[in-house]
């Protein structure tokens, strides 16, 4: 009963003091307070993008002596009918695929589930939505439902299946219903592709799969996403084959990045439809997002409508994500959380 009163305070309420939980005796709330903090991670940054999007840039306290200090960043991505928050999972990432700007960035460290399910709490405080908090009046929050954060994609910064235990916790009590209370279908875990840990994903999560595959030949791979050097991509769909809790009604998400001229051909696409075969998919086409420095571009519209069109007609749905935030760093893979970030938006600004 004890645990349970706690928790409705600590994630329904979204209660940051144990003071204030009243149905709770004066003395075991001075016991918590004497040994535990509700206090939130510190907001060192909130922007606000031209579509509604809002990134926070998060600092967390040391974890041990050596810790230095870790940032990373969290997004909130506001639709008409839902809400996403995209969370990071570690502080850098370990992978440094080609295109991706967190993967210039150092790795530093894990973060701990507790981390994990503070960018929740601090979207939540921020967005007011908690009972009884009001939105905030300087942005757009959906209006559809009544949560305000209704889906949860670990597509920030870092690896999930390199932090596999701490993802692993944080989705429990992300979809705990005495807890922050989100449908399992509706929290989606990314991954390069860290193949000995698909089937322990599926097994003891239950979360939705996407598969960031970018392309549809080893060679390139190899060059996109070094992490296909160790998991080839014929090893990588056997394993979504047999990914448990993946069926027609749950489908697998395979995230391309549409790189002109690197892997946006017809051909290409149609190597994707025959690599899929017998993996129940749909296919989120990325428009590749600049950051500063990088010599890739993004494929022209009309390529990435002809890619998508092949696709479709072979019976996959694949839609174009819509890029968000991208005049505040935000969109997938241009987040990073040293302050030098700032210089790189400034960059950014200047080549227009
Ligand atoms: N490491 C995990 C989680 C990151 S998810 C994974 O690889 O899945 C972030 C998604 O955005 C991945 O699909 C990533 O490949 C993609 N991405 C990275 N950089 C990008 C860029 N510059 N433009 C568009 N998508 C990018």
């Amino acid at each position: 009963m004890r645990t349970a009163q706690l928790w409705h305070w600590i994630y329904y309420r979204g209660t940051s003091s144990f003071e204030e939980m009243l149905n709770i005796s004066k003395a075991f709330r001075l016991r918590l307070s004497e040994r535990f903090t509700l206090a939130r991670p510190q907001i060192v940054s909130e922007q606000l993008s031209r579509d509604g999007t809002r990134k926070w840039l998060i600092r967390f306290d040391p974890v041990d002596v050596r810790d230095r200090g870790a940032e990373v960043e969290c997004v909130y991505i506001q639709d008409e009918d839902r809400g996403t928050l995209c969370v990071s999972s570690q502080v850098g990432c370990t992978l440094t695929c080609a295109f991706c700007h967190t993967g210039t960035q150092k790795f530093v460290r894990n973060l701990t589930a507790q981390e994990i399910i503070a960018q929740l709490i601090i979207a939540r405080d921020r967005l007011g939505d908690f009972p009884e908090r009001a939105p905030p009046e300087d942005g757009i929050v959906p209006t559809g439902g009544s949560r305000f954060v209704s889906n949860i994609v670990f597509m920030g910064m870092g690896e999930p299946l390199y932090n596999f235990e701490n993802v692993r916790d944080a989705v429990a009590v992300f979809s705990d219903g005495d807890g922050l209370s989100l449908s399992k279908r509706r929290i989606t875990v990314s991954t390069a592709g860290v193949v000995p840990r698909l089937h322990e994903l599926g097994a003891e999560t239950g979360a939705m799969l996407a598969i960031s595959l970018h392309a549809v030949r080893d060679e390139l791979r190899d060059k996109l996403v070094p992490l296909n050097r160790k998991y080839k991509i014929a090893e990588l769909l056997q394993a979504c084959r047999t990914y448990p809790g993946a069926s027609n009604a749950r489908r697998i998400t395979f995230e391309y990045v549409m790189l002109k001229g690197i892997n946006d051909s017809p051909a290409d696409a149609r190597e994707l439809v025959r690599l899929l075969k017998g993996v129940p998919a749909k296919i989120n086409l990325i428009p590749f997002n600049p950051w500063p420095g990088t010599a890739f571009e993004c494929s022209d519209d009309a390529t990435i409508e002809a890619f998508s069109s092949i696709v479709f007609n072979a019976g996959y749905a694949s839609p174009v994500r819509t890029p968000r935030g991208r005049d505040i760093l935000a969109a997938c893979g241009q987040l990073k959380s040293e302050t030098e970030k700032l210089r790189a938006r400034a960059l950014l600004a200047a080549e227009g």
